[in-house]
């Protein structure tokens, strides 16, 4: 079978519910996604698939206004549709909107009686309407304008509450739809942080594996080999990306909407968010203390991936481990005023570190983790390659962080949430810390 053949069966699955190898019935959302050229003329019709009534709410910035929201209002019109454009202004000059509570009550606020919304972005509008959607009980369809992140079919909302950077549960949008012709002229600063974010992959999803290896966590292999066969449209020649070419944009976005999918299938973001994202996580947090700009998501993420997989293949490598104690606590002082709630993170797994080490400390135990494991990851070098090839960053100076603050993200990022990693497992077998800065020197 040809990867663009097994690419459609992948696509086949949105709408479907099936019954699945892990026990769970699973039913994928969206229903419908259009991925055309003049997508805004079939946009009323997809809409109307989809909800019964006939007003909508188009939330939009002045971007993404200019490069879709105007003529899907006119289409939308045109439809039939009584139309509501909200604008969501900059925060200021220079500095495109966020998703926190106090502006998405503020939008709240101007939107009147509606029953559709319709973002029309990429991860900040499509998380502000959901977040709104979901506080009203409605539904929402996304139109996607960048191929930049994986939270298109996602249940979760990344949003700011009262200046803590949160993870909201949410509905994915009943249908996505995009135009192969605006995702190709997305700045590429923004495709190549979708590509880090889904470069990934066998990253979070190894993590997650290790969760059941060692827990007896659940763990769906159906929806951790979700994009498998997708990968190569995109991951074979990263020149494509770079270059714009259709076939590896729209395999960049697929995949983007199938990660998204992966964790409304799994209930959780584990599969696509592991240690490497932590690593980005403690770089958002660090800027958030002293008030300075991080970079964006997938970004660092794809930074955060090399320094993962050069960690995996260190710790794999380790035949006989020694297990040392897990540390007792947090670097308090390093974290602030964010120190409770870190700590409160961490101190949900100090229980499962110790129950990690004691059973890894079985010989057969730890063998199958290493030969389970080993085959799912990829080398830092061919990670590293790829992003380089399809113009994305590789390094910390690309993502506005000098070597020593990315070292102290990698130092301190397991810390930041509950979940066990392979940043975690590093430490009990006693390859972190001190094998740290030598990997961000070698991988960043
Ligand atoms: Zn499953
Ligand atoms: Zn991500």
């Amino acid at each position: 079978m040809t990867p663009a053949m097994s690419a459609e069966n992948e696509r086949s699955i949105f709408g479907r519910t099936f019954f699945c190898e892990c026990g769970k019935t699973h039913t994928v959302q969206p229903r419908e996604v259009l991925y055309a050229r003049g997508a805004a003329e079939q946009f009323p019709a997809l809409c109307a698939r989809a909800v019964s009534g006939r007003r909508v709410t188009l939330l939009m910035d002045e971007r993404t206004r200019a490069v879709a929201g105007r003529e899907l209002g006119r289409s939308l019109a045109g439809g039939g549709w009584q139309v509501s454009e909200i604008l969501v202004p900059d925060p200021s000059r220079g500095h495109s909107p966020i998703c926190d509570d106090l502006t998405k009550d503020a939008l709240s606020a101007r939107i009147g009686e509606t029953d559709l919304f319709v973002p029309v972005g990429g991860g900040v509008m499509t998380d502000l309407a959901r977040w709104i959607a979901e506080d009203r009980a409605l539904p929402f369809v996304s139109f996607a304008t960048a191929a930049s992140m994986n939270g298109y079919a996602s249940a979760s909302i990344a949003g700011t509450v009262r200046g803590v950077k949160s993870l909201l549960y949410a509905r994915p949008p009943l249908a996505i739809a995009a135009d192969p012709a605006i995702i190709e002229r997305a700045p590429l600063e923004l495709t190549a942080s979708g590509l880090g974010d889904v470069l990934a992959k066998p990253v979070s999803t190894a993590d997650w594996r290790l969760n059941e290896l060692v827990f007896g966590d659940y763990y769906c292999a159906r929806s951790a080999g979700l994009i498998a066969e997708i990968e190569p449209l995109y991951a074979d020649h990263p020149e494509q990306i770079r270059a714009r070419e259709p076939k590896a944009m729209q395999g960049l976005f697929d995949a983007l909407l199938l990660t998204g999918v992966s964790m409304s299938m799994a209930g959780t973001s584990a599969p696509c968010s592991g240690g490497e994202h932590m690593v980005s996580h403690s770089l958002d947090m660090m800027a958030s203390l002293d008030g300075t700009e991080h970079d964006l998501h997938g970004r660092q993420v794809g930074v955060g991936t090399l320094l993962a997989s050069e960690l995996y293949r260190r710790v794999l490598a380790v035949e006989s481990p020694l297990f040392r104690a897990p540390p007792p606590e947090i670097d308090r002082p390093f974290w602030g005023r964010l120190a409770d709630g870190v700590a409160a993170e961490y101190g949900g797994k100090v229980g499962r570190l110790r129950e990690a080490a004691q059973t890894l400390r079985q010989k057969e135990r730890w063998n199958l983790l290493r030969e389970t494991l080993t085959p799912m990851l990829r080398t830092p070098e061919n990670l590293r390659e790829c992003l380089s090839r399809a113009g994305a960053a590789y390094k910390a100076e690309q993502i506005k962080s000098a070597k020593q603050r990315l070292l102290q993200a990698f130092l301190h990022g397991h810390e930041i949430r509950s979940r066990f990693t392979i940043l975690d497992l590093a430490r009990l077998v006693g390859v972190m810390p001190e094998a740290a800065g030598e990997i961000v020197e070698e991988w960043s």
